[in-house]
């Protein structure tokens, strides 16, 4: 089943949590500028098993461990390009076994998660449509051989980039009949990382049913998604999706976390936007299977 059938059936889908978070869980040291990706090269058997506790768990969407596997981050790793399509492949195939009726939708990352400089946090940075469309679509069209239809643009801080992804990069696939999925990050204020009025967000989202079908929020604080949601984050034509981190601040120089857990907050939380019609829910960084767990008897009990 696709991601669009699977939303007409049902009223709230659950999605997985922090990818990167279960692995290092379960053990894994992911302190490399590939960080989840990495594990695609060293310990795929790793990938599987944390794709088998977010089903486990409930998640009626997996995500695809290809959030920082573009070709751009790999080759300055000093990867070939047919070692890069066999991770790809290593991430699909991974994440194919371990669902049992979720449905599979490919995570991708913004062009800041190439940086690794911090501006995937500040949305800091400005480069042109071709570049932005370079970095993006030779993914793309892998993973659309190995079979994906549905995809999501993870963690966008940039109105930029958010516009090429539009404009650019999602155009360049017409051919191909695909679903696209839009979740951006908002700073505490509501606002998206790089200050853009969320309200012009939304706007433009609103503006662009053909290019988007699902709309959201992820890796972002519980004050900072309740503050986009009085800025219109919910009355876009699109479905809506919103699944925050876990409350701590990433640090992007230390490669580490701080400040306070809101895990115990986000159940609440999620119980008030199902209510509210937010059609995806589920948890980003620092969001464990336990917690989706938790987040399944909320969610499916209604
Ligand atoms: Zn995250």
């Amino acid at each position: 089943m696709n991601l669009k059938q699977k939303l007409i059936e049902n009223n709230t889908l659950l999605l997985d949590g922090g990818f990167a978070t279960t692995l290092e869980s379960l053990g894994c040291s992911i302190n490399s500028s590939l960080w989840s990706a990495e594990i695609l090269k060293t310990n795929p058997d790793m990938i599987a098993q944390v794709h088998q506790l977010f089903s486990q768990a409930g998640a009626d969407i997996i995500l695809t461990n290809t959030y920082q596997a573009a070709y751009p981050s790999f080759r300055n790793a000093g990867f070939h390009s047919d070692e890069i399509d066999q991770f790809l492949k290593t991430a699909v195939n991974t994440a194919r076994s371990s669902q049992t009726d979720s449905v599979l939708v490919a995570s991708l990352g913004p062009y800041a998660a190439y940086l690794t400089d911090g501006s995937e946090y500040t949305g800091d940075y400005n480069v042109s449509d071709d570049v932005y469309l370079s970095y993006h679509k030779e993914r793309i069209q892998t993973l659309i051989n190995y079979g994906i239809t549905d995809f999501v643009f993870e963690a966008v801080p940039n109105f930029d980039e958010i516009k090429a992804l539009t404009e650019t990069v999602i155009p360049y696939f017409k051919q191909y009949d695909l679903t696209f999925w839009l979740s951006c990050t908002v700073g505490n204020t509501g606002d998206l990382s790089d200050g853009t009025d969320f309200q012009k967000v939304c706007e433009y989202i609103a503006d662009h049913p053909d290019e988007w079908s699902v709309f959201g929020i992820n890796c972002s604080t519980i004050q900072g998604i309740e503050a986009s949601l009085s800025k219109g984050m919910l009355d876009v034509p699109q479905y809506t999706a919103l699944y925050p981190n876990g409350g701590k601040t990433y640090d992007a120089v230390t490669k580490t976390w701080s400040g306070k857990d809101q895990t115990d907050i986000l159940f609440t939380h999620a119980a008030e936007w199902q209510e509210k019609g937010v059609n995806i829910i589920g948890g980003c960084c620092g969001i464990l299977p336990k917690d989706i767990r938790t987040l399944a008897d909320i969610i499916h009990q209604k």
